[in-house]
């Protein structure tokens, strides 16, 4: 560690945790014979927790966030500057860095136009359903209100964005769920339902039989992924996006591309749709917007549907009848404007290409030496490869045995995850997002922890 801090000195924080703290995603049985874990500090690749243990970072703050490594002095200088100048008004007014902001992301996306500012993933997400549900109201009777997403997609751990969560495991013991959405099926080749010259063309038309069913009449928005993270790291078969936009243009249906996961660089582009041609209506985004510096999450859409909502001015509820408090903090686009500089001052768009690249020839490489290691896939830094017990037929490798993987990489210091532990069949998938900055030594540890741990666990 940097600091002078002891083990000794943070027994109380280690307490205080186990009396009261409720750790996400997490059960808490183990706690009471083993200490949760507490991260103390972080500097570029690199975290410490409270033994004074160093950790290699491979999923760049637990959940593809810190875009841009820990330490960095250049935010928290604007983030301190900002507060002490401006702290929070609500966004009804507009601020200054705010404004900035915007003007910088819309640059990196032609075709958008508007800004709304929030606070988490889930919440733009909701921001977005609220809008086609106004819109569907506004515009057609309320009838095209049904919001279509995806298998195996998630989009936040709200009721709404659960209703709209194909992830099943996740949601169970937590409905009933909103009505007015409806699943369309996955895209991942490795698993795919048939066997068809063009998969990718296939799944997505598997889309359309939905609408189809439904009456497209009744759909308001198609909400997807670009490529699905916790799901299984689902990177969409060729063909694919062209066809899903072609379907939405032709039944008036908004196209909601969620990029909580992919946006600010994380595949090598600014947004993940980038890599695929599309022309989304909404795009969402949060974690690397400012790399985890400050809480802030963006809901970003078209001038076209911007315009809808000022049709009328005489009608009194003719505009988006919505706010987030916390929306107008200024420390998040204040660090998002220094986090987005970074990006580009320091070449990590293009770091992130030739990394990935590096990574995926690793995770090939894997696959050529452990029978276990089923398929790999990724775009840039955002890489997963499923494990199998048998390769023909694809039998997930059992989840005691994939933890077994990430606790082995753990105990060396290096962090890998998994998804999502809760889901039988989902959870079998190592994944790899380690920050922008990643050079070759940090791509070749994290990918040597694998193979040990692949040699230790299924030998
Ligand atoms: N969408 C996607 C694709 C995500 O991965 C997540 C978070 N893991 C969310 C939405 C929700 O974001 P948040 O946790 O900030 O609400």
């Amino acid at each position: 560690m940097n600091t002078q801090l002891t083990p000794n000195d943070l027994t109380d924080v280690v307490e205080a945790d186990r009396a009261h703290l409720w750790h996400h995603l997490s059960q808490h049985k183990p706690y009471e014979t083993t200490d949760p874990r507490i991260i103390v500090e972080g500097k570029g690749m690199r975290v410490w927790d409270q033994k004074g243990k160093e950790h290699l970072d491979g999923v760049s703050g637990g959940v593809w966030t810190v875009n841009v490594g820990y330490g960095r002095e250049r935010i928290a200088n604007a983030v301190r500057d900002q507060l002490l100048q401006m702290n929070y008004f609500a966004q009804s007014a507009g601020s200054i860095p705010g404004s900035r902001f915007a003007e910088k992301l819309i640059a990196k996306m032609p075709g958008m136009s508007r800004v709304y500012y929030v606070n988490s993933g889930s919440e733009a997400n909701e921001k977005a359903f609220k809008m086609v549900r106004q819109i569907a109201h506004k515009r057609y009777g309320g009838q095209k209100h049904k919001i279509l997403y995806r298998a195996r997609d998630y989009h936040g751990s709200t009721l709404a964005t659960m209703s709209a969560g194909g992830q099943y495991e996740r949601n169970a013991q937590y409905g009933p769920f909103a009505p007015g959405f409806v699943e369309v099926p996955h895209c991942l080749e490795y698993r795919a339902q048939v066997e068809t010259e063009n998969y990718g063309e296939w799944a997505a038309d598997q889309i359309e039989e939905v609408i189809l069913r439904e009456g497209p009449d009744t759909v308001g928005a198609l909400c997807l992924e670009p490529i699905t993270a916790g799901g299984g790291v689902i990177t969409p078969p060729e063909g694919y996006w062209p066809r899903v936009q072609e379907i939405c243009r032709k039944y008036d249906i908004l196209l909601h591309i969620d990029e909580v996961v992919c946006g600010i660089g994380r595949t090598g582009t600014w947004f993940g749709y980038q890599n695929y041609g599309v022309q989304p209506d909404f795009v969402t985004m949060a974690k690397g917007v400012a790399s985890g510096y400050a809480a802030i999450a963006c809901m970003v859409t078209t001038e076209k549907v911007f315009e809808m909502f000022k049709l009328d001015p005489n009608d009194p509820l003719d505009y988006f009848r919505d706010i987030s408090t916390f929306g107008g903090c200024t420390a998040g686009p204040a660090a998002a404007i220094e986090n987005m500089a970074i990006i580009e001052e320091e070449g990590l768009l293009e770091n992130t290409l030739r990394m990935g690249e590096r990574l995926m020839g690793n995770l090939h490489a894997l696959k050529e030496k452990h029978r276990v290691v089923g398929d790999v896939r990724g775009k840039g830094l955002f890489c997963g490869a499923e494990l199998v017990t048998d390769r023909a037929s694809k039998e997930p490798a059992p989840e005691k045995m994939v933890q077994a993987v990430v606790a082995h990489c753990m105990a060396e210091g290096v962090i890998i995850g998994a998804t999502n532990r809760s889901i039988p069949g989902f959870n079998n998938t190592l994944c790899l997002s380690p920050a922008l900055i990643a050079g070759p030594d940090d791509i070749d540890a994290l990918t040597d922890a694998i193979d040990r741990a692949l040699t230790s666990v299924f030998g």
